[in-house]
């Protein structure tokens, strides 16, 4: 498909999304799903689409009870926004860890980073941080508020460190599903 096209209906997706995220009628599809196996396979196919390198350290931190489909959703929107605002770093790290009864998944980019007082707003809608270099990065700023509406709807947390100019490392937790006894 041309680039244009899969652009714009990937924009359409992301405000048909919101206006069923805004009237609740969002519906999470939930289920048990091995968390590792869905990285590796989201990562994967987003490889296959960009020339920045992502480097994944992942090992098996079990299994979670989701939306398989729609956290596949918000991990594409963390690396796709990990490799846009990175314009000259060529590596992107992602890691998934066990912590608590928590899995944690991770991505690290070395690229133009933000203020520290704009960190909570990038998961509003709409919201994208001003100044003159944000605006050569096309976007509506739903990626992030699609991301943490799904992650906080299923019982998780997103949240962002972040240093102007360095690079920024965005993070989401899901609960497991205790491991069952056979
Ligand atoms: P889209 O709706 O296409 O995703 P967007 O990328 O602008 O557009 P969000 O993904 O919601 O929207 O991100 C909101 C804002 O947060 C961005 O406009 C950008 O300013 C900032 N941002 C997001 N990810 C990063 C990142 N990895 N590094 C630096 N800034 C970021
Ligand atoms: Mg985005």
């Amino acid at each position: 498909m041309d680039l244009q096209v899969v652009k714009l209906t990937s924009l359409i997706g992301d405000l048909l999304d919101v206006t069923k995220i805004n009237s609740g009628k969002i519906h999470l599809n939930e289920s048990d799903f091995d968390f590792e196996k869905l990285v590796l396979e989201t990562v994967e196919e987003l490889q296959m689409s960009t020339l920045h390198k992502i480097k994944l350290k992942t090992e098996n931190v079990g299994t979670v009870f989701a939306d398989r489909e729609r956290i596949s959703q918000v991990i594409t929107n963390l690396i796709s926004n990990a490799i846009k605002y990175s314009p000259d770093a060529v590596e992107i790290l992602v890691d998934i860890k066990n912590e608590g009864n928590f899995a944690i998944f991770t991505v690290e980019d070395f690229g133009i980073g933000m203020p520290e007082d704009k960190k909570a707003k990038v998961f509003e809608q709409y919201y994208r941080v001003s100044g003159d270099e944000q605006n050569t990065f096309p976007g509506l700023g739903l990626g992030l508020y699609i991301a943490a509406q799904i992650v906080e709807r299923s019982n998780g947390k997103i949240w962002v460190e972040s240093t102007l100019g360095k690079g920024s490392t965005f993070c989401f937790s899901l609960p497991l599903v205790d491991r069952k006894i056979n």
